[in-house]
């Protein structure tokens, strides 16, 4: 985890610093004497160096160092980004940056313009981060874990000049960190067994049928159980977390309806509200703002419900948003708890909402972060491991898709989903069926809110 903050600090500060150095060389570009030499002034009498220092330092730092023009040609490469791209850094100058730096995910999909760094930065003007991708060697083909900065280089006006890059090989960290992850699977995966059967035995000792205890025994033995279940949830949320980090986790995608898989998970999840007497309902067709989205009029007449087709792993939806329901019952008191169903062309929205306390501005932030919980009088009597939310967006991010929070102290929480919207044609292929029926399912005319 430390890793994770380091490196950013050290690419924030050698960014700020080579930045520095090349605003500085295009300023001092101007300083040159009839003869050629160089005559510090401006940035860089405040840097108090040369333009030979600079070459120095440029060559001296051991991360890369690329920077291009407006147009995305390679103007400068230092040794080190010279070694980890593979090529001879005299090669690659005046060469478009796409045939240089060539950018992957850790499964080794190529960086299209859309989210390279570099492309976004030229496109945009705005600096850029990325700290989970890998640069692929020149003629070696080998791939480097990296973490990259770029920034734009504009003129005083603020008009793009171009951009500069530090590229970092992290390929130690990712290293370190996989091996911290599996450390934490094992454990937790071994852990779990024997929890499960002291959790089992203590079950045992206080059923009737099968021990005899006294009533000072059982209170403790209850106590002890209920402790047993917590770190056993603790060490499947830890074992999840871990798979979700380094993409381990189990996901058989399939072609998935998501109103009839909400109006089936709702019946299930109702229970653990109405035992503290919370009421339920599914909305369809209606985001968390109560804006009513389309319903679409079939041929006859009647009032069709649209199908909301994704494709997915329902067992991780279901933990996705059965998660969502166990917090909104946890941190609510009294009121209701709503799961909805919306969605345009290109998504499909999910929601869970509640009239609980919300959440307080500051923690909203940092509420997917692993092991956050917001710390006040609720999440002290309630149990959790703060692990929940972490999972939950692993997993929505695994379908391309997006998990966030909208929420107000006193005014209750929405966690919103959304999920890439199969396209009819999609859906007609994944179904194997190309007269496969998109539209199908009815709803009662003037209502599309199901309390269940
Ligand atoms: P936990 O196991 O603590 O519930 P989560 O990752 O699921 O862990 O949630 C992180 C924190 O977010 C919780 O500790 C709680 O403070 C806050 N939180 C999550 N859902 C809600 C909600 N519906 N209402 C209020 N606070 C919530």
């Amino acid at each position: 985890m430390g890793a994770c903050f380091v490196i950013p600090i050290i690419i924030v500060s050698v960014t700020g610093l080579i930045t520095l150095a090349i605003i500085w060389k295009v300023t001092s570009r101007h300083d040159e004497t009839p003869t050629g030499n160089s005559r510090p002034s401006g940035l860089g009498s405040l840097m108090g160096g040369s333009k030979d220092e600079f070459a120095t330092i440029f060559e001296s730092v051991s991360d890369g160092i690329v920077t291009v023009d407006s147009k995305g040609v390679i103007t400068m490469i230092n040794t080190a980004a010279g070694l980890l791209t593979g090529w001879d850094p005299k090669d690659a100058l005046g060469i478009d940056y796409r045939s240089v730096l060539k950018f992957c995910d850790t499964k080794g999909e190529a960086y299209t313009d859309d989210i390279n760094p570099f492309t976004q930065v030229l496109l945009l003007n705005k600096p850029m981060r990325d700290n989970t991708a890998e640069i692929i060697t020149q003629g070696s083909e080998k791939h480097i874990s990296v973490s990259l900065s770029v920034s734009p280089i504009t003129d005083t006006k603020g008009l793009l000049n171009g951009a500069v890059a530090i590229v970092r090989d992290v390929s130690e960290e990712r290293k370190a960190e996989k091996q911290r992850g599996e450390f934490i699977s094992t454990a937790s995966h071994e852990m779990r067994t024997p929890i499960a059967a002291i959790e089992g035995y203590l079950a045992l000792a206080m059923n009737d049928k099968v021990s005899t205890i006294d009533p000072k025994a059982r209170s403790f033995l209850t106590k002890a159980h209920a402790s047993t279940q917590h770190l056993g949830s603790l060490f499947q949320d830890l074992l999840t977390s871990a798979k979700a980090e380094d993409g381990r986790m189990a996901n058989h995608p399939e072609l998935l309806e998501m109103s009839d898989f909400l109006t089936k998970l709702s019946e299930d999840l109702r229970f653990s509200a109405e035992a503290k007497h919370l009421a339920v309902e599914f909305v369809v067709g209606s985001n968390g703002a109560d804006m009513h989205a389309t319903s679409e009029t079939s041929g006859s007449g009647r009032v069709v419900q649209p199908l909301y087709n994704v494709l997915a792993d329902p067992e991780r939806i279901r933990e996705v948003i059965t998660n969502l329901f166990d917090n909104a019952v946890k941190y609510t008191d009294s009121g209701k708890i709503s799961i909805g169903l919306t969605g345009d062309d290109a998504v499909v929205q999910i929601f869970v909402k509640d009239t609980g306390a919300g959440i307080a501005a500051e923690d909203l932030p940092h509420l997917f972060q692993k092991f956050y919980r917001v710390d006040n009088s609720s999440t002290r009597t309630v149990g959790g491991t703060g692990l929940g939310l972490f999972i939950c967006r692993k997993i929505v991010e695994m379908y391309n898709g997006k998990l966030w929070v909208e929420s107000e102290t006193g005014k209750g929480s929405t966690f919103f989903i959304n999920l890439p919207r199969l396209s009819r044609q999609k859906v007609a292929e994944l179904s194997g069926n190309s007269s496969v029926k998109v539209i199908s399912n009815i709803i009662q005319p003037g209502g599309t809110t199901t309390a269940v």
